[in-house]
């Protein structure tokens, strides 16, 4: 088991790596103070209900945990406030109250949804993550929480902390493949902004990653984790250094507005967005062996390297200028400088950014 801490002082917490970790759940929540006097209540979605919901419940229930679960239909379109509205309604008729906790069991959409009816019932009750997608080891750190509005993503939301993570690696083992590579994406994301030797590791174990093999897992979502531990506890609400985490994220978020969200998934379109990044970064005199290093370990990980031919380059720069990243005439990007660093320039041409989606495409 591997365990690191979220340093944000009175609102610190652990995040917990292992195989096996659901089949002990209730002995962290115990540990955490997780009260068994009022209703705790599970969210997740069918999909994982299907393998996990029951082990779960009956192990917190065996605790002597009182259990109520809201299983809502898996995709995006749950991160919803119509959602909202029905989970807030089931919290109520289980009968939770403010020492209660909302548990989310799931991907990056249960965690952003449970994390914000966690936020919001009663003024905010504890809450806590039990990831079950490699991108979780992203969205699960950090206390950004949210639903969507028909007009923009995750832009009704909240800074809530979870009171633990319990990653259970076995959970895994189900998760369809182009999951895992999606996933995969933002772990390499996080070698790149900050760990030089972990890129390294990424690109030599690719194939142990893909094999889902728990212990390359556990090592590579333990140094995920850790980075995104890092950058969130010296800027919890993204005053600053919490911006690298956008690396690939100006290019992916134009590529998924263009594709339509349902094409590409958030990992993939980031994957090419990371390509893009590092060939504009030569344009700023950075060594092409980080364009080279960037995109051979994303190609491993079986992760999109090129733009495909389809995407027009101008709907593309279109897309880019409506994201909130372009401000005021001048493009910003998150840049490496070298594997494991990365600088925020706020100066970029828009022709060399045009420049480089043609490249892309070869
Ligand atoms: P997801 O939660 O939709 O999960 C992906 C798919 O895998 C779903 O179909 C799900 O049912 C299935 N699944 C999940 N776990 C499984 C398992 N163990 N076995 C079998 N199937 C399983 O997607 P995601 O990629 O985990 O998360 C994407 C969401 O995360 C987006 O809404 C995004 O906005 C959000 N996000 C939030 C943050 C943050 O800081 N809060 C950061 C990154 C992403
Ligand atoms: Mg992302």
């Amino acid at each position: 088991m591997r365990e690191l801490t979220v340093d944000l002082g009175e609102r610190s917490y652990p995040i917990y790596i292992g195989e096996g970790l659901l089949s002990e759940a209730s002995s962290y929540f115990q540990r955490h103070g997780i009260s068994k006097r009022s209703p705790l209540m599970i969210i997740t979605n069918d999909e994982i209900a299907a393998h996990y919901l029951a082990p779960l419940q009956t192990e917190l229930e065996a605790g002597g945990y009182r259990v109520h679960s809201a299983i809502i239909p898996a995709g995006e379109n749950s991160k919803s406030l119509d959602m909202l509205g029905e989970l807030v309604g089931e919290a109520l008729e289980a009968g939770l109250d403010r020492k209660s906790a909302i548990v989310a069991l799931g991907g990056g959409v249960v965690g952003d949804l449970a994390g914000f009816v966690a936020a919001s019932y009663m003024r905010g009750i504890k809450f806590v993550q039990l990831p079950t997608t490699i991108l979780a080891h992203d969205s699960s750190v950090g206390g950004k929480v949210a639903v969507n509005h028909p007009l923009a993503k995750n832009i009704i939301g909240a800074f809530h902390q979870p009171e633990f993570v319990l990653y259970d690696l076995y959970t895994l083992q189900t998760l369809p493949l182009r999951e895992v590579k999606a996933g995969l994406s933002e772990v390499v994301k996080h070698g790149l902004i900050w760990d030089a030797e972990f890129v390294d590791w990424c690109e030599k174990h690719a194939n142990d990653l893909l094999a889902l093999s728990p212990d390359a897992l556990g090592y590579a979502l333990h140094k995920g984790c850790g980075v995104k531990a890092v950058v969130v506890s010296q800027d919890e609400t993204e005053q600053g250094l919490r911006a690298i985490l956008n690396l690939g994220h100006t290019i992916g978020h134009a590529l998924e507005a263009v594709a339509g969200y349902n094409e590409l998934l958030h990992g993939e379109a980031i994957s090419i967005g990371m390509v893009g990044s590092a060939r504009l970064a030569m344009k700023f005199g950075a060594p092409s062996q980080v364009y080279e290093q960037t995109k051979r370990t994303l190609a491993k990980l079986g992760l999109p390297v090129v733009l495909p031919e389809k995407y027009d380059v101008d709907k593309v720069m279109s897309a880019m200028m409506h994201d909130k990243k372009f401000a005021e005439g001048t493009m910003v990007f998150v840049l490496p400088t070298a594997i494991g660093k990365v600088e925020i320039r706020r100066d970029i041409p828009v022709d060399w950014v045009r420049e480089v989606l043609e490249q892309l495409k070869l």
